[in-house]
């Protein structure tokens, strides 16, 4: 039998990445012998946290053997999981996203939780179970939660998340605030990446009532920056939409110091957006003042009005 697995979704962002490492250790000192995986490239912000905390990073697979024993983390949607996803064996899932798409031939352990992280829930299973939390570890949790609630001030922290950064920043003996405004800088610095790449960089797909929608996103310390390159961007966006039958494929610009994103906005059905927003695109784009979260600001006002 092979060992057991365990990894995030493609495209691995912060969370997806810490979160694996950190579910190996804590089945590890559970008495399991757990290997994290990875699905993709590591992001540079992701780069930095890893190379800060001085932790390597999970080995590379793309699709999984049949039968093969796997701890989900940080997603359980087949579509953006690993090939093969179907035919393993799902034996436990800790994830704070919406269930779509999921299916088991046996029991399994799930813990979802509306929380702002999966690390947040990481963090309750050491406690819950009475496992020491380390340096290094805590370091890792602390990141993923810095990510995903891009320093607590994304609409998707709760008050356990809050809680959660300020216990594991004691631990980790770290300035939270400090460090996190690094390593959120880290990854907003994209000049080497094409712009196929940007836009591929963390790209979700979703279907708004048989039409098909993109919705990526990247993170800038400078809206008014990235938008020099708008021309590019939108050839890249335009032969992504011709490729796969892209009905409406929206990039949101997210400025993570002043917490608002600026879209840009493409195809057939990009009044999809616009009577889902209220606004009107001028040059394809539009300004949505106080926006950060796809999960929560983008997605859901998609859903309700297409
Ligand atoms: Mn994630
Ligand atoms: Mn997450």
């Amino acid at each position: 039998m092979e060992k057991m697995i365990t990894f995030g979704h493609k495209s691995p962002d912060t969370d997806t990445i810490c979160s694996a490492i950190v579910m190996s250790d804590l089945q590890r000192k559970l008495g399991k012998d757990v290997d994290a995986k990875r699905l993709g490239d590591l992001n540079k912000e992701t780069k930095f946290a890893l190379e800060h905390i001085g932790v390597q990073a999970p080995e590379l697979i793309e699709k999984v053997e049949d039968g093969q024993e796997v701890i989900l983390v940080d997603h359980n949607e087949f579509s953006q999981s690993a090939d093969n996803i179907e035919n393993a064996k799902i034996k436990m899932v800790v994830d704070h996203h919406r269930i779509c798409d999921f299916k088991t031939a046996e029991p399994l352990y799930y813990r979802a939780e509306p929380v702002g992280c999966t690390s947040t829930i990481l963090y309750k299973l050491y406690k819950e179970n009475g496992v020491e939390i380390d340096k290094k570890i805590a370091s890792l949790m602390l990141s993923a939660i810095i990510s995903d609630t891009l320093l607590l001030k994304s609409p998707t922290k709760t008050d356990e998340d809050e809680k959660a950064i300020h216990e594991l920043a004691k631990i980790a003996e770290l300035d939270y605030e400090k460090y996190g405004l690094e390593m959120l800088k880290a990854g907003t610095d994209l000049s080497d990446l094409s712009a196929k790449e940007l836009i591929e960089l963390d790209c979700k797909e979703f279907d708004l009532n048989g039409k098909k929608a993109k919705v990526a996103q990247v993170n800038t310390a400078d809206i008014a920056d990235m938008m020099t390159r708008k021309e590019e961007i939108e050839e890249a966006i335009n032969a992504d939409i011709n490729a796969n039958n892209v009905d409406v494929f929206v990039l949101a610009i997210t400025d993570i110091i002043n917490s608002n994103s600026q879209a840009i906005v493409l195809g057939n059905s990009s009044n999809i957006f616009e009577t889902a927003f209220g606004k009107n695109l001028e040059n394809n784009t539009a300004f949505l003042p106080g926006v950060v979260s796809r999960k929560k600001q983008i997605i859901p006002v998609l859903e309700k009005k297409s």
